[in-house]
């Protein structure tokens, strides 16, 4: 079996021919290495081969992580669906959040961060493929959260974050990540100062770079498959 350092390194040879295509230097963009049903070691094996930024999808999970990896500096983000009555641990444990849908969970964050730590980093999470079952709100609805959210004191909105429906072909990919990119640029000429594009997994990170991504959330490309029982876990 191939080992997390070696995968890692791969990821980002495929980051760096993806940002040659598109004409973007590579250190426009971060990888976000999603370390969801792998334990602690993985993420020490990933740390010890250089990746700084992790991201979870389940709160309590994560925290456990976080704890056990706590004397390595690690910058966690949390990117799945999100409940008010977890707000506190999020607030409290998290650097970034990418996966905010509504204001409420937005102001509870930022109420609940606490005050000796930076703001937390936010993205709104857009469902840009319109699927029913995906979490995201629609793209008519962003600009009026947007600007709520980047009023509220202790968070920072950086950008926008979706999943996309997945294709099989390039074109195809590219689709929901252009249509992505645009809802940001038309928030950024409304002068939100918006700097982050959060798309891009381990199938369409290509597809997701020539669009603009600027954090590309790779999972089974570093760690390998998830085990499909853990894929449906809360
Ligand atoms: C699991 C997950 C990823 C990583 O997906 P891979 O296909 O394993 O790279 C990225 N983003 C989100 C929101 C996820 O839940």
């Amino acid at each position: 079996m191939t080992s997390v350092p070696t995968k890692l390194q791969q990821v980002h040879d495929r980051i760096a021919s993806a940002c040659a295509a598109a004409g973007r230097p590579v250190q426009a963009v971060t990888l976000l290495a999603v370390s969801k049903t792998f334990g602690a070691e993985a993420v020490r094996e990933a740390a010890a081969a250089g990746q700084r930024a992790f991201g979870e999808n389940y709160v309590q999970e994560a925290l456990d992580k976080i704890r056990a990896t706590a004397d390595l500096g690690l910058e966690w983000h949390l990117i799945g669906p999100l409940q008010s009555n977890k707000a506190r641990l999020v607030a409290e444990a998290f650097d970034w959040v990418h996966s905010i849908d509504r204001l409420k969970i937005a102001q509870r964050l930022s109420e609940q961060r606490p005050a000796g730590r930076a703001p937390l980093q936010v993205c709104l999470q857009v469902n840009i493929s319109g699927e029913a079952s995906k979490s995201g709100l629609a793209p008519a609805d962003v600009p009026a959260l947007a600007r709520a959210v980047a009023a509220l004191p202790r968070l920072q909105l950086r950008g926008l974050m979706a999943i996309p429906e997945p294709q099989g072909d390039f074109a195809a990919q590219r689709a929901p990540h252009r249509a992505l990119r645009a809802l940001w640029q038309g928030l950024r000429d409304d002068g939100l100062a918006l700097d982050t594009l959060s798309i891009g997994m381990s199938a369409d990170l290509e597809a997701a770079i020539a669009e603009g991504a600027t954090i590309v959330r790779i999972g089974t490309a570093i760690f390998g498959s998830r085990p499909a029982a853990a894929v449906a876990a809360p």
